[in-house]
């Protein structure tokens, strides 16, 4: 199919940016005749042309199983199409979030842009200033599934293409593959927020630390501005501001290497990772220094609540996610 041939393209390029997309994190969907391709859960986008990494859902009974409150309708896994599913994988922990638009086209980013500005308090009064010429809605925070659905529907209103996800990320939505790429850029463009510069790591420091500990410093330059830049430790060492933070890396941000945690950001020095963590965790850790490198000193951000983060890391569709590697690391 031409359409999804486009999309795997355009979900390649967005997986591979990771201003937009962190590992697992982010999904796209294209609707044909009745049928909702989604990126499986687990799957990287970035490896969307190398593997098939579509799910087919039956987006009708999906739809229906919403309306009437069906809890299957939180996993979506009893609405695969197996007639024409390729592949055992099943469909992103966010299909319903797709679902609901009725574009053809919807494309979900955790472009950390949007992010720095959807864990401000004033989120929703900030960006309609950079949203003014666009047809948008800010949705609460809620966990992904069922409690983001109710969040969309109440909000939902003819036209609405642009969707900003407190505490969360973005979505944009069009008909076809193109226009959604498009909406995509010019989106994110009105959204961009000045970054401060990244202090470099102490590599010299990091390398005495790593001496007899199962643990590496991280390989990209960008996450060491975890442990350098002070505000964002400061404000990320014991809070979480958005899901995948502590999906991958736990709660708050771990700073000695004796917590054995999968990432340390070791203050004014530089970030190690355990050599055993998933690979999934060097890219969570790189996006929260950069989301936390378009924060500014005086902004009020609010964080996930206690019963935010217990309802995710006991939400059955998100421990399978978790289980889930790419075949394939680079
Ligand atoms: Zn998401």
């Amino acid at each position: 199919m031409v359409a999804l041939d486009r999309l795997r393209a355009l979900s390649a390029r967005v997986g591979a940016d990771p201003l937009l997309v962190q590992a697992a994190g982010g999904n796209t969907s294209l609707k044909d005749d009745g049928v909702l391709w989604i990126k499986a859960s687990g799957t990287w986008l970035r490896d969307a042309q190398a593997r098939d990494i579509f799910v087919p859902v039956d987006h009708g009974a999906l739809l229906q199983a919403l309306a009437r409150r069906d809890p299957a309708a939180d996993a979506c896994l009893p609405f695969v199409r197996t007639d024409l599913a390729t592949t055992g994988l099943r469909p992103s922990i966010e299909t319903i979030v797709h679902a609901l638009m009725p574009q053809r086209v919807v494309v979900h980013v955790h472009c950390v842009n949007t992010i720095a500005w959807a864990i401000r308090a004033d989120a929703e009064a900030r960006l309609a200033e950079r949203l003014a010429g666009f047809s948008w809605a800010f949705i609460p925070y809620a966990r992904p599934g069922l409690p983001l659905a109710d969040g969309i529907a109440a909000r939902m209103r003819p036209g609405i293409d642009v969707l900003v996800l407190g505490n969360h990320g973005l979505v944009v939505a069009a008909d076809d593959v193109r226009d959604a790429e498009a909406l995509l850029d010019r989106v994110v463009a009105a959204l961009r927020r000045p970054t401060r510069e990244a202090v470099p790591p102490d590599l010299d420091a990091l390398a005495t630390l790593c001496v007899g500990v199962p643990y590496r410093p991280a390989t990209d330059e960008a996450t060491h501005a975890l442990a350098t830049d002070v505000l964002a430790l400061t404000l990320a060492r014991s809070r979480v501001f958005y899901p995948d933070h502590v999906v991958f890396l736990g709660v708050g941000v771990a700073t000695e290497v004796e917590s054995g945690a999968p990432l340390v950001a070791v203050p004014g020095i530089g970030v190690l990772v355990r050599e055993d963590a998933a690979p999934a965790v060097e890219p969570m850790g790189h996006c929260l220094a950069d989301v936390m490198r378009r924060v500014d000193p005086g902004d009020s951000l609010v964080a996930l609540t206690d019963s935010d983060i217990d309802q995710l890391v006991n939400w059955d569709a998100e421990k399978y996610r978790q289980t889930l590697t790419p075949p394939a690391q680079g």
